[in-house]
């Protein structure tokens, strides 16, 4: 994952936390200016203090005295002198024992869906697959499709060929839609794009700065490549960088999903025995073809 996708996502994590802490501190200082205020708060933590040093939590009288104090902001209009965080699981944090809240996981996914330009994600159910031509085989696509997103990706990469218009890039963005739920991170690119960012990386000569432009490809959980093939290939770049990524991504058990106007023998020709061999392999790939008639023609 580029690290500015995490750092971004990290500073609005901070910056709701920081905004609930500055709120309550704020509503505090309102409250304390009232004398009588001030004098139940303290003696409210001198209270909850002393209970702490024998061991007790929220004793009856403690909870009263929390009650008063409730009452009189309620009385006097101020909001609650605790934070109120957005995420009460993480606290605004984003993370709950070291492992990634669900809060920054959709934060993260907003990032990256406004970074792949697909605008807005389509979603399993509210598509209507009556509008496909061949509505069936459709729903079945779309049944098995909608299962492996909750499998454990053993076919780790899926192939979906098909003419310009069958509904590609709509299935993928309803699996795209559908794994957000499950808290994954990920991220759509279009064939284009992924092949701009390998002539970027291929022709830059900072070897960091290098290998960070692929670094969301290599790293993304879930990577959509779509409209595999469309793109104008550079000898010596394109085979060379889009076999790297889909092997590694494969020994890494990563999921990539391709969509292609090719089919599985047209993509051997097109690229490489190896590529296509890693892209269509019996034991962990997943190749379907979609066909019928082109529905943004029919819509
Ligand atoms: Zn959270």
């Amino acid at each position: 994952m580029k690290k500015t996708i995490l750092d971004e996502a990290g500073q609005i994590i901070a910056s709701r936390r920081n905004r609930a802490l500055k709120t309550a501190m704020d509503n505090k200082e309102k409250a304390l200016a009232f004398p009588d205020f001030k004098a139940l708060y303290s003696k409210y933590m001198e209270l909850v203090i002393n209970e702490a040093k024998n061991g007790i939590t929220s004793s009856q009288e403690s909870t009263k005295l929390q009650e008063e104090l409730d009452d009189f902001l309620k009385k006097h209009n101020i909001g609650s002198i605790n934070p109120t965080f957005s995420c009460k699981k993480c606290e605004d944090t984003g993370f709950v024992d070291g492992k990634r809240c669900t809060c920054l996981t959709n934060v993260l996914n907003e990032i990256l869906k406004k970074e792949s330009g697909f605008g807005e994600f389509e979603n399993f159910e509210q598509s209507s697959t009556t509008i496909f031509h061949d509505n069936g085989y459709m729903g079945k696509l779309y049944d098995k499709m909608k299962k492996w997103c909750h499998s454990d990706f053993k076919k780790n990469v899926i192939f979906i060929s098909g003419d310009t218009g069958v509904g590609k890039t709509y299935l993928t963005k309803c699996m795209a839609s559908e794994l957000i739920t499950l808290d994954y991170l990920v991220f759509l690119t279009s064939s284009f794009k992924l092949h701009q960012d390998f002539v970027k990386s291929y022709s830059c000569r900072d070897f960091e700065e290098k290998n960070a432009i692929l670094d969301k490809y290599f790293n993304a959980e879930i990577l959509f490549i779509d409209d595999l093939g469309s793109e104008l290939r550079v000898p010596n770049v394109t085979n060379g960088y889009l076999y790297q990524i889909i092997n590694e991504r494969k020994a890494m058990k990563k999921p990539t999903i391709i969509t292609s106007n090719l089919d599985v023998y047209e993509i051997k020709d097109y690229y490489d025995e190896r590529i296509s061999s890693r892209i269509i392999d019996r034991e962990s790939s997943i190749c379907l073809q979609i066909k019928g008639e082109d529905l943004r023609l029919k819509k």
